[in-house]
C-alpha cells in the first residue's frame, strides 16, 4: 500500500461546530502533515436540522490558516464563496479551497464560482461529482466553472461516487468514469470515501481499494475524509466521520 500523498490529501471534519472543534482538527491534521483542513460553513441538508454556522465560522477558517493550514469550505452561493475568498486570500493572504458539493448543480452558481476566483491565486475549486451518473454532466460542470474565468491550475476533481448506493453504500463508486474525467480534463482527481461509505468501516475498506486501484497506470491524486475529534457527538454525517487514530490506519 502505497502512503498517501499529505500535500493532497484533504481531511477534517464535515461541517465546522465551534472554534474549539475547528482548532483542535487543524492541530490533528498539522501534526499528521496534511495540508488542507476540510470543515464546512455552510452543509446542504436533505430535510431540515443543523445547516452550518455559516458566516460566523469565517474567523475559524483565518485561524486555520493562519496555523499554516489551507481551510476548505463548501460554499452553496456565490455570495459564501465571495466571503470565504475575501476574509482568507483577500485579509490574510492565504490559501484557501472552495468546493461545489454534489448537490449544487445551478450552472450560474458555477460560472459566478469561477468567476469570482478567476485570477486569484490563493483560491483553489475543488469540483465533486453531482449526484446522479453522468461522465458527460460532471464534464459539463468542469467547462462551467472555466467558462467563468478560473484556471484549470487552480481546479480539482473529487469523486463521491453516485447515488443510490447499493450493497449497503452510500453512494456507489465509478472508479473507471473518474479515470476517465481525470484524463479527459487532464485534472487531479481526488476520491471522497466518507460519502460512498456512509459509515466508518466501509470508509476504510474503500479508502484503501481506492488506494490500490490503478487503471493503465493512473489513480487517485489524493483523499478527502471526513475526520472528526469525536464523531459520536457529530451534528452532520456521525456515521462516516472517523476519528483520527482511524484516519491513521488509512495508508498502512
Ligand atoms: C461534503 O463533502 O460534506 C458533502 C456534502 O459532500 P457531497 O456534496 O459529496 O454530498
Ligand atoms: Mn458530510
Amino acid at each position: 500500500m502505497k502512503e498517501i500523498d499529505r500535500q493532497m490529501t484533504i481531511a477534517g471534519p464535515c461541517a465546522a461546530e465551534s472554534r474549539e472543534q475547528v482548532v483542535k482538527s487543524a492541530h490533528m491534521a498539522k501534526e499528521r502533515g496534511i495540508a488542507t483542513l476540510r470543515a464546512s460553513l455552510w452543509k446542504p441538508r436533505t430535510k431540515p436540522g443543523f445547516d452550518g454556522v455559516a458566516i460566523q465560522g469565517i474567523e475559524w477558517l483565518g485561524e486555520v490558516a493562519r496555523l499554516g493550514l489551507r481551510p476548505a469550505t463548501e460554499v452553496l452561493t456565490e455570495d459564501n464563496a465571495k466571503q470565504v475568498i475575501d476574509s482568507v486570500s483577500g485579509k490574510l493572504g492565504r490559501e484557501v479551497l472552495i468546493w461545489i458539493g454534489s448537490r449544487n448543480q445551478n450552472h450560474f452558481i458555477q460560472r459566478n464560482i469561477g468567476r469570482l476566483a478567476s485570477g486569484e491565486k490563493l483560491v483553489k475549486i475543488l469540483i465533486k461529482n453531482q449526484p446522479w451518473v453522468s461522465q458527460d454532466h460532471w464534464m459539463g460542470i468542469i467547462d462551467h466553472v472555466i467558462s467563468g474565468g478560473a484556471d484549470p491550475n487552480q481546479i480539482i476533481l473529487c469523486h463521491r461516487g453516485f447515488a443510490p448506493g447499493t450493497n449497503g453504500l452510500r453512494n456507489n463508486p465509478d472508479f473507471l468514469m473518474a479515470m476517465r474525467v481525470k484524463k479527459e480534463s487532464g485534472l487531479p482527481m481526488l476520491i471522497d470515501p466518507s460519502h460512498m461509505g456512509g459509515e466508518r468501516k466501509k470508509v476504510l475498506e474503500i479508502a484503501k481499494l481506492a488506494q490500490d486501484f490503478k487503471e493503465d497506470g493512473i489513480g487517485f491524486d489524493g483523499l478527502m475524509v471526513e475526520v472528526h475529534p469525536n464523531p459520536d457527538q457529530a451534528l452532520t454525517d456521525k456515521t462516516q466521520q472517523l476519528t483520527w487514530e482511524q484516519f491513521d490506519q488509512i495508508g498502512k
